[in-house]
């Protein structure tokens, strides 16, 4: 199978960004990560959208592991495993995302066989321990022993070419591009950790005025209005900061942290507007007049202010 996905993936394409990529889907989106991953620079904003150039691209994987929303369709950076054991090279530095979902795997032990580690290594290795000590889990292994080589049997020439008919005729059931060059579920660490929330959101409810953007433009559903709630449920974030950069009233704040998944609900109160007399919802329970009325007002007392200020400096200048 090796021997295969070698041969595959030596077939030239070009890397992808995909409808879904938070910048394609708001033009508010602030989202860089695989801009700022690229060591070659070969991703490029154009009208705010960022597009992969093939020329400068060499498939290093690293923009696909580091999109939030795995936006990215393009193999993953290789590495090596062998008998469940990471291999570590020195050169090449795995995300701590690729080794929350490798040690979910069960590839929990890491093979040093440098004299000396990395201090990227070092540092990643110490965070990511950090982190499966958060998630409640042991820390990685280190092993300085190369470890043997899956056992290979001796076959005859026609046995080889039976398996490789075999495994050829199971590799074509999946070869559907997409599923063959990048599986979207493998890299979301949230699926692989599902009593552990990422991110915190934060929801300024003085701020919020309901009116639905976040939910719409949220890709994995975490946030839920209807009737009668406001539904934050943390747990599948992906920190792709799409909701606090399109929220209008920057009600949304986002901060990446380890903690048990939990579900807030916050209730929301049906009301009347004392000046307009309409009926409104809102989730601020002290809030008096309906969204229209309060930006009238405040509208109305920002003219006042600016009067106020320009005859302020009216005055001055005659002085
Ligand atoms: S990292 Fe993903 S979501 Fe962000 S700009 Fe790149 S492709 Fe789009
Ligand atoms: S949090 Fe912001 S985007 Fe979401 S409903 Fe409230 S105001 Fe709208
Ligand atoms: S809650 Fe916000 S940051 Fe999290 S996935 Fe949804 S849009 Fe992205």
């Amino acid at each position: 199978m090796g021997f295969l996905i070698r041969w595959l993936e030596s077939l030239d394409y070009d890397y992808k960004i995909l409808s879904h990529c938070s910048r394609y889907k708001s033009p508010l989106s602030s989202c860089t990560e695989c801009i700022a991953h690229c060591p070659t620079e070969a991703i490029q904003l154009q009208t705010g959208k960022p597009v992969i150039h093939a020329a400068d691209c060499i498939d290093c994987g690293k923009c696909v592991v580091s999109c939030p929303v795995q936006a990215v369709e393009g193999f993953l950076p290789r590495r090596s495993i062998i008998n469940k054991q990471y291999i570590m090279d020195s050169d090449n530095t795995p995300t701590l995302n690729e080794l929350l979902v490798y040690y979910k795997k069960g590839i929990t032990t890491i093979v040093c066989t440098e004299k000396y580690m990395s201090a990227a290594w070092e540092e990643t290795l110490e965070q990511v321990n950090q982190l499966l000590i958060q998630l409640g889990e042991k820390p990685f292994t280190i092993s300085n022993e190369q470890p043997p080589s899956p056992h290979h049997e001796s076959m005859t020439r026609r046995e080889l070419l039976f398996t490789w008919e075999k495994e050829l005729k199971q590799f074509a059931k999946k070869m559907t591009p997409a599923k063959w060059r990048f599986n979207h579920e493998n890299l979301d660490v949230a699926k692989h950790y599902p009593d552990y929330q990422f991110v915190h959101i934060y929801l300024d409810k003085s701020k919020c005025t309901l009116c639905k953007a976040c939910q719409m433009l949220c890709p994995k559903s975490c946030l839920q209005i209807n009737e009668t709630n406001f539904t934050l449920v943390a747990q599948q974030c992906s920190n792709c900061l799409l909701c606090q950069d399109i929220c209008p009233e920057n009600a949304i704040s986002l901060k990446k942290m380890i903690s048990t998944a939990t579900t807030e609900k916050q209730p929301i109160y049906t009301k009347e507007c004392p000046c307009c007399e309409k009926t409104y919802q809102t989730i601020n329970e002290i809030q008096q007049l309906c969204v229209a009325c309060q930006k009238k007002q405040q509208f109305s007392s920002s003219i006042i202010e600016q009067s106020i200020n320009c005859k302020k400096e009216e005055s001055s200048w005659q002085i």
